[in-house]
């Protein structure tokens, strides 16, 4: 998805931001921080970026192939960018 200018709720203007997300696994509760997203400044509605989209694919396909030691709850804090 291409990177959103306009809320698609309300129409009104998105920034960019970070956000939490958090799924439900076979493994647990799966909490990724910092993560980008593109915010509405009117009604604050978050959309993750399509980079986002791959990276917690990514991260819960390992957790679920057991690469990444699980607990009940994983939280992973995703670093800035350089
Ligand atoms: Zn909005």
């Amino acid at each position: 998805m291409p990177r959103l200018k306009k809320c698609p709720d309300c129409g009104g203007k998105m920034e960019r931001g970070k956000t939490k997300f958090i799924t439900e696994s076979e493994k647990g509760l799966i909490t990724i921080e910092n993560i980008d997203a593109d915010i509405c400044t009117i009604c604050g509605v978050e959309y993750l970026t399509a980079k986002s989209d791959e990276y917690i694919e990514n991260i819960v396909e390992k957790i679920l192939a057991k690469k990444i030691p699980s607990h009940q709850e994983t939280v992973f804090r995703v670093a800035a960018e350089a």
